[in-house]
């Protein structure tokens, strides 16, 4: 069954009633988004993808919604948002740079991706990259900021290269850790093309270290994940990691 709610376009907390005696509904988009994630057991973590269960018309009053609270922090952070011409539209602004941009993962859907029968039956290795990675850690909501290196040893189907880089700015574009960033573009990465044999490295500077905390600008953080063939293999492992040592030397030249 489908229930019809009506817009809200600020940010009123108190329940509604349809007046006809059916059940109250939350009156604000996110209370109604949660609850229907919630009755449909969907988990809605930071770096979750949760398009589908956004109806239409309902991102725009997420928005909105968004824009409330940021202007509520605002005040809260007793900066005088009324006079202030520099941060007068500043919660507009972050929210739909949250909505659209930065965490636009979260609420859009996964770029279309046209897979095809990789009828040569190629199954050398190849690497594409680097791809830049641009993220939020989920601890500070500050950027993570680096490259990406994927390697494929391709299985039935193969996917453009270009189409690499949509996904990933797709995945990365959540508040994330490192750690669990590489494991869900690898899961992406496989229902797309199901390769033999697949390896993901990221590279990234983590703002909540650089700008904050330690205050460490260099560190850096490099992990990743093999899967299939290049777990089994490992000399074919050894390949992607030496392709990859290429790619970067290119880089600095
Ligand atoms: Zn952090």
């Amino acid at each position: 069954m489908t229930t019809t709610v009506p817009f809200v376009t600020n940010g009123a907390s108190n329940g509604i009633s349809n007046g006809n005696g059916q059940p109250r509904l939350s009156a604000e988009v996110s209370s109604r988004i949660r609850e229907r994630l919630q009755a449909a057991g969907v988990s809605f973590l930071a770096n979750d993808n949760i398009a589908e269960h956004i109806e239409p018309g309902e991102l725009r009053a997420l928005e909105v919604e968004v824009a409330d609270k940021v202007r509520d922090l605002l005040r809260t952070l007793v900066i005088d948002i009324d006079n202030d011409h520099n941060t007068h539209e500043t919660a507009e602004r972050v929210a739909r740079m949250y909505l659209h941009e930065v965490f636009k993962g979260r609420y859009h859907h996964q770029p279309k991706v046209a897979s095809f029968p990789n009828v040569k039956k190629l199954d050398e290795i190849y690497t594409v990259g680097p791809i830049t990675v641009r993220s939020a850690c989920s601890h500070h909501l500050v950027p993570i900021m680096g490259n990406c290196w994927i390697g494929i040893k391709p299985g039935v189907r193969v996917i453009g290269l270009s189409k690499f880089t949509r996904v990933a700015d797709w995945v990365f574009s959540r508040p994330h850790i490192q750690e669990e960033a590489v494991m869900i573009l690898a899961d992406e990465i496989e229902k797309l093309c199901e390769p033999q044999g697949l390896g993901i490295i990221i590279k990234a500077q983590h703002y909540c270290m650089k700008w904050r905390g330690v205050k460490e600008p260099q560190t850096s953080m490099v992990n990743s994940v093999v899967r299939g063939d290049f777990r089994h293999d490992p000399s074919l492992k050894q390949e992607f990691f030496e392709l990859v040592r290429q790619q970067e030397a290119l880089l600095s030249t």
